[in-house]
């Protein structure tokens, strides 16, 4: 996947869900390649952990110094307070509870609606701002399976937020088809070594909230889903880029 000057859109603005993760960080340096003006929203549903919403803030400090020319597009940064779904959604994200599978076969992680929750006040946050394209790091490969991660759930949801706000939206999910290690080759496409570098030492996606030693991946217990398949998708990338 290349990006031509022509995909460049310097009329389009986008709002990108972004949580100081991985897959989000990435989505941010595609959108500043993609659009005239960018605007970022995390959502605080009462995660255990403030680490992810804290790298939040280094990552957007930091990703400027990688695409200096993005620095007229980068709008202001948005946080809202859900924590009144994170307490119905009760998961394994939001409460101490193990990390295991339900009888649906979904890990303890999911938190049931999340997307649809984030969209829906994504949506209503860009239809204040004027911005007509949600920029979401969901991804379908790779990944346990979440089923508001799907592209099929991205497209229902596009079309009710047309329909529902009258308003053109558009769901741009870019990591959707791509394998973890092909996310870390995106990486390097758009920001070079010096995004990959930014993506180890800034992001969070460590489900323990763990930061502990830096690993040839970046940071994180090392043992859980989420660091697990940032750790494989690593090797698989630097086995042939390293
Ligand atoms: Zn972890």
């Amino acid at each position: 996947m290349t990006l031509q000057a022509s995909e460049f859109d310097p009329a389009a603005a986008a709002l990108v869900l972004f949580s100081g993760g991985q897959d989000s960080t990435v989505c941010l340096a595609w959108a500043l390649k993609r659009y005239g003006r960018v605007e970022t929203v995390g959502f605080d549903y009462g995660q255990r952990h403030s680490v992810e919403l804290e790298a939040r803030d280094t990552v957007r400090a930091h990703i400027l110094e990688v695409l200096p020319e993005a620095a007229e597009r980068l709008g202001p940064d948005h946080r809202i307070d859900i924590r009144g779904f994170g307490e119905v959604a009760e998961s394994a994200l939001t409460r101490e509870r193990a990390i295991e599978m339900d009888a649906r076969g979904l890990p303890s992680t999911f938190v049931p609606g999340r997307n649809l929750v984030f969209l829906t006040y994504a949506a209503a946050l860009a239809d204040r701002r004027g911005m007509d394209v949600l920029v979401g790091g969901m991804c379908e490969t790779d990944f346990s399976g979440y089923p508001d991660c799907r592209r099929d759930t991205m497209d229902a949801m596009e079309q009710s937020l047309r329909l529902g706000m009258a308003r053109p939206f558009r769901i741009e999910t870019p990591l959707m088809w791509l394998t973890k290690a092909q996310t870390w080759a995106l990486t390097e496409e758009l920001g070079g070594r010096a995004l990959v570098d930014l993506v180890l030492e800034d992001t969070h996606t460590c489900y323990l909230g763990e930061r502990g030693e830096r690993r040839a991946w970046g940071y994180g217990c090392g043992t859980c889903p989420a660091c697990e398949l940032r750790a494989k998708g690593h090797a698989e990338w630097a086995a042939v880029n390293a």
